[in-house]
């Protein structure tokens, strides 16, 4: 019989219930019980609040919450909840964090909790004229803005201030204004994209021009998280070898400063920290990592989020600055129950303190990245946890796992075909 082609047009799938759509999925992708049965199990999320989360929910992606210690944040001890399938990241945390421990941990601040929503406003005759009249509306503004979300309001938020932007574009002339709002403990999206879709019909009457987008900018530079910390040298290097170890990092930091290539791995492992910990408190990680990498090139040119010095006592010094637009209220914060607990172990009651938490863990798993790529290269470290990976694809179970792995990282060659040839000689034996 030829085989009739799949169709993905599956009328009403939304209207299905989750076990329907498995059932639906699993005719259309041809999985077996055992794997209809695996996406059945939620764990700790709830089946009926997944299926209101997301839409044509099917099931949920479970991946490992790994805890890291050692971590100072201004004067705090403090737990960090991280949600990676990335090996080796929660060491990093843990292994900075403990190298400066004794020197103080980290220090950090926030520039603010405002975010910024844009109007886009074209076909404006006067777009000079037109900025200037809405500059001069301010009051009218605020009343608008702080007129959408009465309970930000009384927390103390709300509208802070209006600018507008003339922008050159390949279709003529955009008037853009922002609307710059203290969202407080929220991460403020929907906050923000209320009121500006709200003002928008105000724009087009001061401006005689047409809006056609209202919404959020996730460069979030008016929240700037920073965090500083020093490493001595005999917390680095021992044995005389911190200057080594120092000099590499710098020099690590220098090449990523001067060369996107670079720069996107470097900022690429600082995210590995930032998201992680941004995902097991049910923030929006592609929020926070759009910001970082926008804010990674406000320059024109792509370049590092943190930055390496020598201190005038020979130590070395590192810090971060990136925008961080996470919050305590709002998206799946609220609602994920694991999400809970982990603000709950890291200890945040407010968006400022869980930002400021995150820019240290950023730079924490930079230090780290650096401190192995400029010493014993990151494979060292990565080969005990990837070669159990590796044991178990080629099919080790049980106690086989840690004897395959241990096995590869002796020969030196974490590889499936080895791991397959290994654990044939242990079962064979
Ligand atoms: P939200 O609207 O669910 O919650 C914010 C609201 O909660 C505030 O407007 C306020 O009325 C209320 N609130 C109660 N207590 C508060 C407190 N202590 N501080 C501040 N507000 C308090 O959520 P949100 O933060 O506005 O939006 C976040 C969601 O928006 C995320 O799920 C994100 O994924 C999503 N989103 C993101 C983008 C983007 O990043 N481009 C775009 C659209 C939506």
């Amino acid at each position: 019989m030829p085989n009739t082609p799949r169709n993905s047009r599956i009328s009403g799938f939304h209207r299905m219930s989750p076990q329907e759509r498995r059932d639906t999925v699993a005719g259309f992708a041809g999985l077996d019980a055992a794997a209809v049965e695996r996406l059945a199990d939620t764990g700790n999320l709830d089946a009926g609040l997944a299926d209101r989360l997301i839409e044509n929910v099917v099931g949920t992606m479970n991946i490992p919450l790994g805890v890291a210690t050692n971590m100072k944040v201004d004067g705090e001890d403090v737990l960090i909840p991280m949600a990676t399938e990335e090996s080796s990241v929660v060491a990093a945390v843990c292994n900075a964090g403990r190298q400066c421990y004794e020197t103080g941990g980290f220090t950090t601040s926030l520039s603010g909790t405002l975010m910024i929503a844009q109007i886009q406003a074209v076909g404006v005759a006067d777009p000079h004229a037109a900025r200037l009249r809405i500059l001069d509306r301010r009051d009218a503004i605020r009343e608008v803005c702080d007129g959408c979300d009465p309970i930000l309001l009384g927390l103390g938020g709300g509208f802070r201030d209006v600018e507008v932007r003339v922008l050159e574009t390949a279709g003529g002339t955009m008037l853009i204004t922002h609307l710059i709002v203290d969202t407080r403990d929220a991460m403020g999206a929907n906050a923000v994209n209320t009121m500006a879709e709200k003002l928008a019909p105000r724009i087009e009457e001061w401006t005689g021009g047409r809006v056609y987008l209202r919404i959020l900018s996730n460069l979030a530079d008016r929240r700037l998280a920073r965090a500083h910390a020093v490493w001595h040298l005999d917390a680095i290097g021992g044995q005389g070898g911190g200057e080594a170890v120092r000099d590499g990092i710098v020099s690590a930091y220098q090449f990523a400063a001067a060369d996107p290539y670079r720069a996107a791995t470097h900022n690429k492992g600082i995210m590995n920290g930032v998201s992680a910990v941004v995902l097991a408190t049910g923030n929006d990680t592609r929020a926070v990592e759009a910001g970082a990498h926008a804010y990674a090139a406000r320059n024109g040119s792509y370049s590092s989020l943190t930055r390496y010095e020598v201190t005038k006592d020979g130590h070395l010094s590192g810090s971060i600055e990136l925008p961080m637009a996470v919050g305590l209220i709002g998206g799946a914060t609220k609602l994920h129950p694991t999400a809970q607990t982990c603000l709950k172990i890291v200890g945040a009651t407010s968006a400022e303190r869980l930002a400021r938490v995150i820019a240290a863990v950023g730079l924490a798993q930079n230090f780290s990245a650096l401190k192995a790529l400029a010493t014993t290269g990151i494979q060292k470290g990565h080969m005990a946890l990837h070669a159990q990976n590796i044991a178990m694809m080629a099919g080790a179970v049980g106690e086989e796992i840690e004897r395959v792995a241990r096995a590869l990282v002796e020969r030196g060659t974490v590889r499936i075909d080895v791991a397959q040839a290994v654990l044939g000689e242990l079962r064979g034996a």
